[in-house]
């Protein structure tokens, strides 16, 4: 049996979590986590899989981080019902006048249906415009708040177990009730690990009763309109080394005058509110997806995979991440198996 401690309970330690329960056989695992459910970032995102202009050190394991994803989710909106998975397929407008990547980034554009580039008269009949790139396609909603206790509860289901508790280091893991441990804590990576290249990058978002709005768009300066299951979400913010949790009016006219610029009936939606929300996405300049080994005591050491600093995108590679982990954990399972004994 590999007993394994899962660091973070948000979308990428969930996911790690039940990925690891599904391929390493005989696994047993924990989560340990100080915030859950509607108290971490993952909660607010809008879930779009739109993993776009994401930092990764190896450019083919984000492909294969991207493809997994994109194959569990479209795998989903196939078969399962998505008031349980809340994952459905969305189409929309991305739109640019600075960044042609927005628009034709082709390892993510390979997994959208039905994409286009627009031009001409396509193009100007975009609201909020004239713009330089635009692009049509059909993608998904992966909406964490129904996601997550879906993904809970397998967890639990699968014989996991949730251990509440904020840790001030990964030491109290090394007491050798674990064999392995992985680090999905998100922004905590910053203190739980020292690591300094992690940042907040402030995202600051409206949930608005629209229920007309049936497609998404995304627009410039990170203005867009994404439709959830119930609501939909209008933003948004991306202020890289801000760490204010508080609400602030004018970020707030800002987005809500660029996206009714783009779709103007979404103007009189947003000045009654449903829900209003600040989230601190997981900022690096990479996301941090390796094994190292935590030594400890005077000639003792623990594997440890790290998996954070998802930034913008840890909703949608947060599968794919979760079973690049698995594979990391099966062979530290194997080695330890095969570890001579004397
Ligand atoms: C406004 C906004 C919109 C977004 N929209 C999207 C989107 O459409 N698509 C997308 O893919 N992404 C989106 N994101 C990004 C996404 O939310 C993040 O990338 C993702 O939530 C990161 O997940 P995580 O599990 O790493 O972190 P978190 O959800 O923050 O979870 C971290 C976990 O680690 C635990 N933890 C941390 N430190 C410690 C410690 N010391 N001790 C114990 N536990 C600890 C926490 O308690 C928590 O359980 C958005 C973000 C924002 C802010």
């Amino acid at each position: 049996m590999t007993r394994v401690a899962v660091v973070g309970a948000g979308i990428v330690g969930l996911s790690a979590a039940v990925c690891i329960q599904e391929h390493v056989p005989d696994a047993q695992v924990a989560i340990f986590a100080d915030r859950q459910d509607v108290a971490t970032t993952s909660d607010g995102a809008a879930g779009i899989f739109h993993p776009d202009c994401v930092g990764a050190d190896n450019q083919a394991d984000l492909k294969q981080w991207i493809a997994d994803s994109a194959e569990k989710y479209w795998h989903a909106w196939r078969t399962k019902d998505p008031v349980e998975t809340g994952i459905f397929e969305i189409s929309g407008y991305s739109v640019s006048n600075h960044d042609l990547k927005m628009v034709a980034d082709p390892v993510f554009h390979e997994h959208c249906r039905n994409y286009r580039r627009l031009e001409g008269a396509e193009l100007d009949a975009v609201g909020g415009g004239p713009w330089r790139y635009g692009a049509f396609k059909t993608t998904l909603i992966t909406e964490p708040r129904i996601m997550m206790p879906d993904l809970f509860n397998q967890f639990l289901g699968n014989g996991g177990q949730l251990v509440q508790m904020k840790l001030e280091s990964l030491a109290p893991l090394t007491s050798g009730q674990w064999d392995a441990i992985v680090n999905c804590s998100g922004l905590g990576a910053r203190n739980l690990v020292s690591d300094h290249s992690m940042y907040p990058i402030r995202g600051q978002v409206m949930r608005v009763r629209a229920p007309w709005m049936k497609q998404f768009y995304f627009g410039e300066d990170d203005a867009y309109i994404l439709p959830n299951a119930e609501l939909v979400v209008v933003g948004g913010t991306r202020q890289k080394n801000n760490w204010s949790l508080e609400l602030c009016k004018e970020d707030r006219d800002r987005f809500v005058d660029k996206c009714a610029k783009m779709v103007p009936g979404i103007r009189e939606t947003c000045k009654e509110p449903v829900r209003e929300w600040v989230g601190l996405r997981p900022g690096r300049p990479t996301v941090r997806l390796e094994e190292e080994a935590l030594a400890y005591g005077t000639d003792r050491s623990i594997p440890v995979v790290h998996n954070y600093g998802h930034s913008g995108n840890g909703i949608a590679l947060s599968w794919g991440c979760g079973k690049h982990v698995a594979r990391l954990v099966k062979d530290i399972a194997q080695r330890e198996a095969n570890r001579p004994r004397y």
